[in-house]
C-alpha cells in the first residue's frame, strides 16, 4: 500500500477494525518516513466504466466513485441507500447506475449532480443499457423497465417471471434480456 506522504510501497498494517457495512479499516505506518494513515476497504462487486479521464464503479458502501483514471484519485462520490453492485453505464454526460435500495440512479458525469431516480419495487443489482435515448434497466422485481434518459420518465415496463439481475442489449428494432425464469425476451424496442 503506497504511503500518502512520501510514496514508497513499504507499509505495515497496525490495526485493523470491522465497520458495520462489511468493510475493514486498516491503520498503516509507513516503514520510510513512519507517518501513520487509514485505508477503507470494502468490496467492489460492480464492473467499472470508463468515460472522460474517470473511472466509475459502484461499491458495497453504498457509493459510487468517480476517480482520476490517471492517478486514482476520487472526483466525486455520489451516495445511494443501500450496495451497489450495479455496474455502470455511460451515455451523453450523463451516468445510469442501481442501487439496491430498489432506485435507479442518473447523475451528472461531471458535477454527480442528481439528474433523476426512479422507483422500482425491489434491489437493482443489474446493469443498465442506454440505447437512443432510452434507458433499458431490471430489477429483482422482475420487470424489465425502459425511462426516458433525459427525465427517468417511465415508457413501459415489462414483467418477466424472476428478478432481473443482468444487463440487457439492443439492436434497432428489439431489446433483449436474461430473467431468473430460464428465459430470454426479445421485446420491440418502441412497445
Ligand atoms: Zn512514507
Amino acid at each position: 500500500m503506497r504511503c500518502p506522504y512520501c510514496g514508497t510501497e513499504d507499509t505495515k498494517v497496525v490495526d485493523t477494525t470491522h465497520d458495520v457495512r462489511g468493510g475493514v479499516r486498516r491503520r498503516r505506518e509507513c516503514l520510510k518516513c513512519r507517518q501513520r494513515f487509514s485505508t477503507y476497504e470494502r468490496a467492489v462487486l460492480s464492473s467499472p466504466a470508463e468515460a472522460d479521464g474517470m473511472v466509475l464503479f459502484g461499491s458495497v458502501d453504498w457509493v459510487l466513485y468517480a476517480v482520476d483514471s490517471t492517478s486514482g484519485w476520487v472526483i466525486w462520490r455520489f451516495r445511494t441507500g443501500h450496495s451497489i453492485v450495479s455496474s455502470p453505464a455511460i451515455a451523453e454526460g450523463v451516468v445510469v447506475f442501481g442501487s439496491a435500495d430498489g432506485r435507479i440512479y442518473a447523475a451528472d458525469l461531471r458535477s454527480s449532480r442528481e439528474r433523476w431516480r426512479f422507483e422500482t419495487e425491489d434491489q437493482v443489482t443489474g446493469t443498465p443499457l442506454i440505447h437512443k435515448g432510452l434507458v433499458y434497466c431490471g430489477s429483482v422485481d422482475g420487470y424489465l423497465y425502459c425511462l426516458e434518459l433525459a427525465s427517468g420518465r417511465l415508457r413501459w415496463k415489462f414483467k418477466s417471471g424472476g428478478p432481473i439481475t443482468g444487463a440487457p442489449a439492443a439492436n434497432e428494432t428489439s431489446v433483449f434480456f436474461g430473467s431468473s425464469d430460464h428465459t430470454i425476451y426479445a421485446l420491440s424496442a418502441n412497445v
